[in-house]
């Protein structure tokens, strides 16, 4: 998030064969200019800010091949295009809505739940959503070093209340395969650790990561797996992303979804009703439906909560309910996320 260029490329220095994924990242598009153009749309169609700043324009070519031509209020479009608005800055909006920073015992490890800690392990994503709450998070100070992480399994092995560590970030898949394993190597031997979950866009919005060099090391760990994928929109699920989901249900991962509520993409009872059904048809159940955290310069995606309320309801009506997501707020200091 820090807009300088990640740390995913292999620090070795060895010729070695680079994942298809590490190529396909690479590419990904980061100028406002060549997305519109890709989309034939007319930069004077729409609102679009100067790239200048330390959250820019970033997709994979993929996604963007899930667009419509055409169309400037595309749903996957509108979450990934700078616009105006977000130098707006009404009250209530902050730069660190949740104030994280308050829980760290270690850097980037958050102990806030019973339970289970999350650790952001990079600040890289693939994709950069304009609502991202951590999109001023200063991951350069909150990324446990190389030299921390002695620190993070120390205090992991040290509460034995902790059944349940959760890889964030930033988007930990974009780590490379050797980094995950040098992560996750001293884990096993933490007894009372059960479960790693993993909090990850990148299944959505870069498929080609699911390759051999990740299955192989999910099949290694002794954890139970959960992976919490982050899908706001059907047209985001296509076929690359449904048999990316298979090969992980077949490797034994429990999969579910978390979204955010956003004006103008999914905040109507039609499109989140069908964002259930095709989820579940990928093999993943519906966890979180997000109402947005209030950080600075994503006010214009905000849902009132009456509404969101209203939704539910509504697809409440429409669907089963393994297929209705839970619609919750994070509250700054609260032992849980709080159901609306
Ligand atoms: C969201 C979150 C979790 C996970 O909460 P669940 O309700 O178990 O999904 C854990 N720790 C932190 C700091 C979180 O923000
Ligand atoms: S929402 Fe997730 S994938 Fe998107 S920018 Fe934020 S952390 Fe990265």
């Amino acid at each position: 998030m820090s807009g300088k260029t990640p740390a995913i490329i292999p620090r070795t220095g060895k010729p070695e064969h680079t994942p298809a994924w590490q190529v396909e990242l690479a590419q990904a598009v980061r100028s406002g200019d060549e997305l519109l153009h890709l989309l034939d749309i007319q930069p004077d169609q729409l609102n679009i800010r100067p790239l200048t700043g330390d959250f820019p324009l970033r997709v994979p070519r993929g996604f963007v091949r899930r667009m419509s031509r055409g169309d400037p209020y595309d749903p996957l479009l509108l979450q990934v295009l700078p616009v105006h608005e977000e130098t707006e800055a009404p009250g209530g909006y902050h730069m660190d809505p949740l104030r994280e920073a308050d829980d760290m015992p270690v850097p980037g490890l958050l102990h806030k739940y019973h339970g289970r800690a999350l650790l952001t392990v990079t600040g890289a994503c693939a994709v950069h959503c304009r609502y991202c709450f951590r999109r001023h998070f200063s991951y350069t100070d909150a990324n446990p070093a190389q030299g921390q992480w002695a620190q993070v399994v120390d205090y992991l092995a040290a509460h034995a209340e902790i059944h349940e560590l959760i890889l964030s970030g930033g988007d930990p898949l974009s780590l490379t395969d050797d980094r995950l394993h040098r992560l996750t190597g001293r884990l096993g031997r933490i007894e009372h650790l059960q479960t790693l979950r993993i909090h990850t866009r990148i299944p959505v919005v870069l498929p080609e990561r699911i390759d051999t060099g990740l299955l192989d090391w999910l099949a290694g760990l002794t954890l139970r797996t959960v992976m919490v994928v982050h899908c706001n929109h059907p047209n985001e699920i296509d076929d690359s992303v449904a048999r990316a989901m298979q090969r992980l249900a077949q490797a034994g991962v429990t999969l579910l979804n978390q979204s955010v509520l956003l004006q103008g993409v999914n905040d109507d009872a039609g499109t989140l009703a069908r964002l259930s059904e095709r989820l579940f048809a990928a093999g993943i159940l519906p966890y979180y439906l997000h109402q947005l955290d209030r950080v600075q310069g994503a006010a214009h995606f905000e849902v009132d909560d009456a509404r969101a309320r209203d939704l539910l309801c509504a697809l409440r009506c429409r669907l089963p309910g393994y297929l209705v997501p839970r619609l919750v707020r994070e509250v700054p200091g609260e032992r849980s996320k709080q159901p609306l």
